[in-house]
């Protein structure tokens, strides 16, 4: 499905790429007309208003690139429609020109403190008019483009950010990416006074899956323990592959033994099923170290821990979990 945002980009473009449009409000009938038709005369398009509250419903529903505003208008007048404008999100960026007979300093002074962007004095030439909107026209799109591509540019760094973050075999976070949930779970189990425990992994003899099926169906069976992983794990638990075929699971609110449990769940679980591509299947097993977070060490500290339980379980025949517990 299409994403709002990438949908408000569309119509951004879109917007770019139209002749620009502009709303004209004035109570008089006659200027109106008379503007319309000279400004539809320099290929803009046009709606009018003719009073502050219909320029500013108008100016909510279409965003024009422009809106001209007189001052001395019916139900509210320019200046409050100036504000309305201004206090809105979606208007805010719409360049205003206002346009009255009023041609005393402090309407003009109020005019511009509202947020309006130019000021023309009736009468004016025709000739100003166009000059005026054009440059305010060409300075908005600018705005734009400049905008459009500043958000495309940070989408595009966040993006790499994200991909840098995450192994491209299994979709789970690479040991980079795990860095930052450590230092924030490390920080709410210090903050809060609650338990963290991590569960480190490997699969066991994967060379020798290797060098029988092939590293592609290895491959494949590192995909298929991943999902394991994540099926088993809890929404707030992060699972990351932490090198060739080892895995480290972080368990917040979680001590050793609740760890424990979760760690025998996982070799249980991937003892039972077979992996592979479907022509060839074999058996997997995995060994794990499992340990809770010290009051006074790093999660380096602990993660080592779980590393040196991990080792013990190989070497005390592989196909289980060892715990490293608080001596
Ligand atoms: P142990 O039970 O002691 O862990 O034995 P092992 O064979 O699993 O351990 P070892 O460290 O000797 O070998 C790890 C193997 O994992 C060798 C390496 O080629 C393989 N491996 C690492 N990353 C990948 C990968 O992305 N894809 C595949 N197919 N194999 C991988
Ligand atoms: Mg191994
Ligand atoms: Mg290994």
């Amino acid at each position: 499905m299409e994403s709002e945002s990438q949908r408000d980009r569309e119509i951004s473009t879109q917007r770019q790429e139209r002749p620009p449009l502009i709303l004209v409000a004035d109570d008089e009938p006659v200027n109106l007309a008379l503007i319309k038709r000279r400004l539809e005369w320099e290929s803009y398009h046009i709606h009018t208003a003719q009073d502050g509250r219909e320029a500013v419903e108008k100016a909510c529903e279409f965003l024009p690139d422009l809106v001209i505003l007189d001052v001395m208008m019916p139900v509210l007048d320019g200046l409050q429609a100036c504000r309305l404008l201004k206090d809105r999100q979606e208007t805010r960026d719409i360049p205003v020109i206002f346009l009255s007979a009023l041609d005393d300093m402090e309407t003009k002074v109020n005019g511009l403190a509202v947020g309006a962007d130019d000021y023309i004095s009736k009468p004016f030439r025709v000739e100003e008019l166009i000059a005026r909107v054009a440059v305010a026209i060409r300075l908005k799109r600018e705005r734009d483009r400049l905008r459009l591509s500043a958000e495309e540019a940070s989408r595009r760094a966040e993006a790499a950010s994200e991909k840098s973050m995450t192994d491209a075999l299994t979709g789970l976070l690479n040991r980079y990416g795990l860095q930052r949930s450590l230092q924030r779970e490390l920080a709410e189990a210090r903050r809060y006074g609650r338990p963290l425990s991590c569960l480190v992994i490997d699969v066991d003899h994967f060379k020798m899956v290797n060098d029988t099926f092939g590293h592609a169906a290895g491959d494949t069976a590192l995909m298929q323990v991943a999902r394991v992983l994540t099926e088993a794990v809890r929404g707030s638990d992060v699972v990351c592959r932490y090198g060739g075929e080892e895995f480290l699971v972080l368990t917040p609110e979680t001590k050793l033994e609740g760890a424990l449990a979760l760690a025998e769940k996982i070799r249980l679980d991937v003892a039972s099923r077979f992996f592979g591509d479907g022509e060839r299947v074999f058996p997997v097993t995995l060994s794990a170290g499992v340990a809770q977070l010290l009051s006074m060490e790093s999660a380096h500290d602990m993660i080592a821990r779980a590393d040196e339980a991990l080792y013990h379980a190989k070497e005390s025949g592989r196909n289980r979990v060892e715990a490293c517990r608080q001596d």
